[in-house]
């Protein structure tokens, strides 16, 4: 299909961090903490919201479809989840697993107790596994891949909790950020390459975890370290922490879309500034796409830091050409082709006496499927723009991610379909250009990329997956994103509060 024709969802024209996940052990309001903490994370999944808590003898569970505010805003709510310790989860979800039974964090009851667990990422061989499972008599309860996670642990023969979960998870392949709750504490781990993030911090005598620090940040909390690739955290109800790397060394290669778009510019990941690594992506792309303009205009949000970088480094002045609107839903549907052209100036109108007669860079920083880039051009030209040249703070994204972000498939990616000069065609741009990928691996610090052994994740632009991919081998070469099934419908009401005593 023509991606310029059709319904168009305002914000699918970006890809989707999956989800969040926050925890946290040893709070007197652990679950107030938790909300705050997913509320600073929302931007990583809007479709629900969950929480567990643990007050020493019993689990309580709150899990509704929306926003964290929709599920977690008021005191009653709160007042549902006592206890010193709970995780909590923030999903963003398009096909095939929307429905309330997938919100997270799932919960079981196994052999030792209870078991919440908040998971960031896919598991990529988890329809294998499942089947396995299935085979030998496992019932399950959702379409999650996380459930695959919970069966390996209910069924391994170790005797002690820590080693059923690193047995359960020797089985799994793929990105995994996991944040559990269990009778004798917290277990927080990230998969042995990273993909995920995971960074812990303190709340006072609390020891919290969370997907972004910007979390840490927004409950008044503070950052000790990221949890490292491979590395499992145990903290026990005496604020203990064990520190555990049961997958021995492997060369980490954490998401460097991180960097790029998912991370909150506010959040230190690995190690680094996500601000100054956008602004100095586009430091990088005004020395490899110079241009000959009037204006540095972002594409707002995501696209300021890497505008702001371009306009320092080649001199051009940078102003805000666009002008978003932050009152437009994030999942407003256009219901036919003629409102598609109001609803994207919904979001993003033009400053037309700032754009009028001048020759514009406009900066963005991604594409995917191109849909907003071909309205946003055509924006500034309706404005009197002179020249339209785009530049995209990151390399073509051609590639499908299966680590929990949420790509259309290769043919649906403008990059995945067409070379440079017809994506410039098709966006009806004056020029288009993108960062290198080692200029992208500069702009994070490093000399460039090595190729011999990637410091990153960096497969939707390069292709070159970190891990096996055991269910898209078995479905020889589906592109089709994961789900191991396929929900029956989306939940149209809200389903609030199954509560798990
Ligand atoms: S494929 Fe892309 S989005 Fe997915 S984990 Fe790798 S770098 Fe991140």
């Amino acid at each position: 299909m023509d991606p310029r024709s059709g319904p168009h969802n305002d914000d699918d024209d970006k890809l989707h961090e999956e989800c969040g996940i926050f925890g946290v052990i040893g709070a007197t309001e652990a679950a107030a903490a938790c909300a705050l903490g997913l509320h600073a994370l929302q931007h990583r999944g809007q479709e629900a919201a969950g929480i567990t808590s643990f007050d020493g003898a019993e689990f309580y569970t709150r899990r509704g479809l929306g926003h964290v505010a929709d599920n977690f805003a008021t005191g009653d709510s709160i007042a549902e989840l006592p206890g010193f310790m709970a995780c909590g989860h923030v999903r963003y979800s398009t096909t095939g697993g929307a429905g309330l039974r997938n919100v997270q964090p799932l919960y079981a009851d196994l052999a030792f107790g209870g078991f919440a667990v908040a998971h960031n990422g896919n598991i990529s061989n988890a329809r294998t596994v499942r089947q396995e499972l299935v085979r030998k008599g496992a019932i399950f309860q959702s379409t999650s891949d996380t459930e695959v996670i919970i069966h390996l642990i209910a069924t391994s023969r170790y005797p002690k909790l820590l080693d059923k979960v690193v047995d359960a998870l020797r089985l799994v392949e793929g990105a995994y950020s996991l944040v559990c709750t269990t009778p004798h504490g917290m277990i927080a781990c990230r998969d042995p390459l990273g993909v995920r993030p995971l960074v812990m911090g303190r709340l006072g005598d609390a020891t919290v975890f969370a997907s972004e620090t910007v979390a840490l940040d927004v409950i008044g909390g503070e950052f000790i370290r990221q949890v490292e690739p491979g590395e499992l955290v145990e903290v026990d109800f005496d604020g203990k922490i064990t520190s555990h790397h049961p997958f021995g060394h492997h060369h980490p290669r954490p998401c460097i879309f991180e960097h790029v778009y998912f991370s909150r510019p506010d959040s230190i990941f690995n190690r680094r500034s996500v601000y100054e690594s956008r602004k100095q992506i586009g430091v990088e792309l005004a020395r490899e796409a110079p241009c000959d303009a009037d204006l540095v205009v972002p594409v707002p949000d995501s696209g300021v830091p890497a505008a702001i970088g371009y306009a320092q480094e080649s001199g051009i002045p940078f102003e805000l050409g666009i002008i978003r609107s932050h009152y437009v839903g994030r999942t407003f549907i256009q219901p036919s082709d003629g409102a598609r052209h109001a609803g994207v100036r919904r979001k993003h109108n033009a400053n037309r006496l700032l754009v009028e007669g001048k020759r514009i860079v406009l900066i963005d920083d991604s594409i995917v499927r191109g849909t907003t880039s071909v309205k946003i051009v055509e924006m500034m030209r309706d404005a009197g723009a002179r020249e339209v040249h785009f530049r995209v703070a990151s390399p073509p994204t051609g590639y499908g991610c299966y680590y929990g972000v949420d790509t259309p498939e290769r043919s649906k990616l403008l990059a995945g379909r067409m070379d440079q000069a017809a994506m410039c065609a098709f966006i009806k741009a004056d020029s288009l250009a993108f960062v290198s990928i080692d200029g992208l691996y500069r702009a994070v610090g490093l000399a460039g990329r090595n190729a011999a052994q990637p410091q990153y994740c960096d497969a939707c632009f390069t292709g070159d997956y970190p891990t096996q991919l055991t269910d898209l081998a078995e479905r020889k070469g589906d592109e089709a994103q994961l789900a191991l099934a396929v929900e029956p419908a989306r939940a149209k009401e809200r389903e609030y509060g199954s509560k798990v005593a």
